[in-house]
């Protein structure tokens, strides 16, 4: 692949494990710049998903046959896994979802219905994900509670003295996007936390695109409940997490009811499981969530820290060479300080327009709102296209991104 913009990452070596990478469109070499909405699926965890099925597929929980306790160790053990990961105290923080969606719904409904009335607020931000916006604003108006948002600057950035000034003893809880999906914005999630602990509100952070991409301790950082999904981590679709402090997760009623998450069951009434299966109703995402544990390693293997810093060298790269274009809007902070992605417009040209065109030269971009619909209608457009980048990528992909995007311009002159 000739110079990799990272010499920490063996980005060739890394691409060996990526065989999709090798397609071809129309004789081009795919160009995958799509990672934000789905990574790609390395050997080691697609592997795990054949072999699951190969030896090991059975129900878990119920069974006492063989097959069935090995699923069920296997199963509980990506729990221990996924909840090292992120730095979580154990299984009992850790509930398998099928993504960051549900875990996002599952504690709008189990925690929200329960606790938000008339006169409480929860405190979001501008740049908040559909995931989290439409959920939270769904549950107030059932519920009574106001939804406010912490102002988003021209740069990008959170305004943190609004965070401050809105963040009140109303404020039941505040939910913050760790990395946002459309600026790239590395949002200080520690402080928010604080501040949301300050007033005895908790703290939710959709982590969808940050524990993809840089360390992540949940601990750290005191978030009260955390989502991510496994899809955009090298792990397969269908699996999700949300993390909750235990003593939170305790006290909560379950989202979802049914078996696997019962403890005793009468015609009258019935009582639940321990954690996290209380969470977790009917049969669960048992192959994807095993898999999921695969991706920790295999992403952990590489480094974290390494993770994040060829992300971010190659966004920084992006970023300047599409400023360099003259007539692209990039949206969000500076190139040396985002996370692994682009978002912007080519002149008047609509970003579907673009995404097609690049297409044609076997560059996969993302066009639209990328669920933040508020934050376009903020930037003043109604949709952009996003180049996200991941430990497969190379500068030499963004150069032929930015190739792209000259011909594309030559078309629309
Ligand atoms: N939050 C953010 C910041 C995201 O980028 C995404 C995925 N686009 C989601 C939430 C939702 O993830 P999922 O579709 O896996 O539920």
């Amino acid at each position: 692949m000739g110079a990799q913009s990272s010499d920490l990452l063996d980005v060739e070596r890394i691409r060996e494990d990526f065989p999709i990478l090798e397609r071809e469109f129309g004789g081009e070499q795919l160009v995958y710049l799509d990672n934000a909405a789905t990574s790609q699926t390395p050997e080691p965890v697609v592997e795990t998903i054949a072999d699951y099925y190969r030896t090991t597929n059975a129900n878990v929980h119920r069974g006492l046959h063989q097959l069935s306790q090995e699923a069920s160790i296997a199963y509980e053990e990506a729990h221990d896994r996924v909840a090292e990961f992120i730095g979580a105290e154990g299984r009992e923080e850790v509930v398998f979802t099928k993504n960051t969606t549900e875990s996002m719904n599952t504690v709008a409904y189990a925690w929200g219905l329960a606790e938000l009335g008339p006169g409480d607020e929860v405190v979001m931000t501008e740049m908040e994900h559909h995931a989290a916006l439409v959920t939270w604003q769904q549950i107030a108006k059932k519920t009574g509670a106001e939804v406010k948002y912490i102002r988003v600057d021209d740069e990008g950035y959170l305004d943190m003295d609004h965070a401050r000034e809105l963040v009140t003893d109303d404020t039941e809880m505040v939910s913050v996007v760790h990395v946002s999906n459309t600026l790239g914005t590395v949002n200080p999630v520690g402080d928010l936390a604080d501040l949301a602990h300050d007033h005895d509100a908790l703290c939710f952070v959709d982590g969808a695109q940050s524990v993809p991409h840089m360390p992540v301790d949940v601990q750290d950082i005191d978030a009260d409940f955390f989502a991510f999904s496994g899809h955009k981590m090298c792990g397969p679709t269908g699996v999700g997490v949300l993390y909750g402090k235990e003593h939170l997760l305790e006290e909560m009623q379950p989202y979802l009811y049914g078996g696997m998450m019962i403890s005793k069951v009468t015609f009258e009434d019935s009582t639940w499981h321990e954690l996290p299966w209380k969470f977790e109703a009917g049969t669960p995402p048992i192959c994807q969530g095993i898999a999921l544990a695969e991706a920790c390693d295999y992403l952990e293997d590489i480094g974290m820290d390494r993770v994040r810093r060829h992300g971010e060298e190659l966004a920084a790269y992006a970023h300047d060479r599409l400023e360099e274009l003259g007539d692209v809007d990039v949206y969000g902070p500076p190139g040396d300080d985002r996370a692994a992605l682009v978002s912007f417009n080519l002149g008047d040209v609509h970003a579907h327009d673009t995404s097609e065109i690049l297409n044609e030269f076997a560059v996969a971009v993302r066009a639209g709102d990328h669920c933040t619909q508020p934050l376009h209608d903020k930037l003043g457009v109604a949709a952009s296209a996003r180049a996200s980048f991941y430990i497969y990528n190379t500068r030499e992909e963004v150069d032929k991104l930015v190739d792209a995007l000259e011909a594309t311009r030559e078309l629309f002159a």
